[in-house]
Order: structure tokens, then C-alpha cells, then sequence
């Protein structure tokens, strides 16, 4: 196989997507992806819908997460790509790590009532898809329905990053665990959006090592939040490392993502695509 288009991250409303896996599926084969994988946060819930309807409309489908880890204290994302589904290994630590969600939710509730905003944690829930998988989004876009400020770009700067009053610190997974499960399942564990990360380039390192001790192959090297210097940057990482690389829109919904479905620049040529790993 040979994919014109593939896109490996995205969302839907099984984490903190706004659009239902088929209708997700559907767009993406509207907007020309040939080889699509559905990542939502922490749960697997929508794989089967997703699959479903990749199989409807003709379009190739590989199984995929975004698994929530922290590493040194700096929280990093996982992809996991083609595992099996059902991998007690993978289906217990999603499990856990999503109870982790609820009680840090609280917290950030509390946190934010201590400087006066009350009933966020509350309101939140109006936004919450899945009530399993509550995430920053869903405190993010409640805060601006109540003008707290006025889209998701200025409530993430003043509130909820590191440093701003509604953002607490949670132990999520370790790097360890993250590529132990997708690899224990059958997958290739590679490293979403590296460009995001608020890290020297001596840390960069660091953490790729480790990525690669654990078993990790994948790099985001094309991504909906990386600009051209991102892409030559883990360009050269990614030939350094060995690592596959891989390319997603991390798309959310029509009005919150940085780029459609599959509309992203082709993967630098030379670079081994990871869906040569997996299909
Ligand atoms: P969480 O997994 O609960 O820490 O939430 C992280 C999610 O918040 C990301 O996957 C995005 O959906 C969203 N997010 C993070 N930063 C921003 C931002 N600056 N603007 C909009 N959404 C963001
Ligand atoms: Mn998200
Ligand atoms: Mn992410
Ligand atoms: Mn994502």
C-alpha cells in the first residue's frame, strides 16, 4: 500500500473532540485521507464507530490513542498506532489513567473557586462528551461560555498552563507504562506533536533516548501545531533517531483545530512513514 494521504491524530467526541467518530470519518474521507487512525485521549471508545465507517466509505482504518504521560514532571502525549483493542495490558492502564482525570478535574475545580471562579468543575460537565474522559478542553470552552475570556487560546494562556491559577499538577502515566501497553498490544508508540513541548533541546534528547530505550519508533514530524521550521527540525531528529515518522491534523472540531483533516503538508521524502510498520 502506498497512501496518498494519511492522517494518524485526531478526535472525537469519545475525548475532547466536538464531532462523533463517523461523522469525524467522514469528513476525513471527504477531505481526501486514504489511510486514517482515530487517537482519542486515554480511551478507545470510539474505534469501532470509527472503523465502521472507514469500511463504509472505502476508506483504510488503523486502530489508534493518545495516551497522557509525564515525563521528569513535563506532561508529554503518546500516539499508539495498529494495537489490538482489546489487550487487557492496554484496557487496564487506560482505565486508571482516566479515573486520574476525575479527581484532577475536582482539583482544578477548587483551584479556580480559590480565585473567583466558582462551579467550573460543574459547568464543565455541560461540555463533557464522555463522562469517563474530562479534559481541559471541556473547562476551557465552558470558561468562555461564561466570558471568562473570550476563546480557548486566552483561557489556556490565563488559566489552565502551567503557572496559571487553574492548572494543577496530576501524575499521569510513565513513558515506560505509555509504550509498554502499545507495544504489549502490538502497536508502534510514537511521540505526538514534539514541537508543543516546553523544552531545551538538551531535554529533547534526553526524552528521545528514553523514548527509544522503552521501545518507542514513531515521531510527529508533519502536525496540525508544527510551523516549517517544526517539521525540518524533527525532520533531522527523526533521521537521527531511526524513528518512523508519522503525520496528523490533531484535529478537534471545524472551529478549534489548527488545520482539516489531512490537510498537512506531505512528510519530507526521505523519511520512513510509520504506516510501514503497521499495514
Ligand atoms: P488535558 O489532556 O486535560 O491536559 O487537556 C489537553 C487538551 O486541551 C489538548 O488535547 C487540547 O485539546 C486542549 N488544549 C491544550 N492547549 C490548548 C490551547 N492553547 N488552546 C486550545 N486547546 C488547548
Ligand atoms: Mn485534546
Ligand atoms: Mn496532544
Ligand atoms: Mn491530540
Amino acid at each position: 500500500m502506498n497512501p496518498a494521504n494519511f492522517d494518524f491524530h485526531c478526535h472525537s467526541i469519545v475525548s475532547d473532540g466536538l464531532l462523533p467518530p463517523a461523522v469525524v470519518a467522514r469528513r476525513a474521507a471527504a477531505n481526501g485521507v486514504d489511510l486514517w487512525a482515530l487517537t482519542d485521549h486515554d480511551d478507545l471508545g470510539g474505534l469501532l464507530e470509527a472503523r465502521a465507517t472507514a469500511d463504509e466509505v472505502g476508506m483504510s482504518f488503523i486502530n489508534g490513542v493518545e495516551i497522557s504521560i509525564e515525563w521528569r514532571g513535563i506532561p508529554i502525549h503518546i500516539v499508539g498506532l495498529g494495537f489490538d483493542a482489546a489487550n487487557p495490558g492496554l484496557v487496564n492502564g487506560l482505565n486508571e489513567l482516566r479515573a486520574g482525570r476525575i479527581e484532577r478535574a475536582r482539583r482544578m475545580g477548587e483551584a479556580l473557586a480559590a480565585v473567583g471562579i466558582p462551579g467550573v468543575y460543574e459547568g464543565a460537565q455541560c461540555f463533557v462528551t464522555n463522562p469517563s474522559l474530562i479534559s481541559r478542553a471541556h473547562f476551557g470552552r465552558y470558561m468562555v461560555s461564561i466570558g471568562i475570556a473570550r476563546d480557548m487560546a486566552g483561557v489556556f494562556q490565563h488559566y489552565l498552563t502551567p503557572g496559571k491559577p487553574g492548572y494543577v499538577d496530576h501524575r499521569w502515566a510513565t513513558l515506560g507504562e505509555a509504550v509498554g501497553w502499545i507495544a504489549g498490544a502490538g502497536g508502534v508508540a510514537v511521540v505526538a506533536h514534539p514541537g508543543r513541548y516546553k523544552m531545551s533541546g538538551a531535554d529533547m534528547r534526553r526524552f528521545l533516548d528514553d523514548f527509544k530505550d522503552c521501545g518507542g519508533r514513531g515521531l510527529e514530524v508533519t502536525c496540525g501545531s508544527h510551523s516549517p521550521d517544526h517539521v525540518m527540525h524533527f525532520a533531522r531528529l527523526a533521521r537521527h533517531y531511526e524513528f518512523h515518522a508519522s503525520r496528523g491534523s490533531d484535529f478537534h472540531g471545524p472551529e478549534e483545530s489548527y488545520v482539516d483533516l489531512g490537510k498537512l503538508p506531505q512528510l519530507p521524502e526521505d523519511l520512513k512513514p510509520v504506516w510501514r510498520l503497521i499495514v
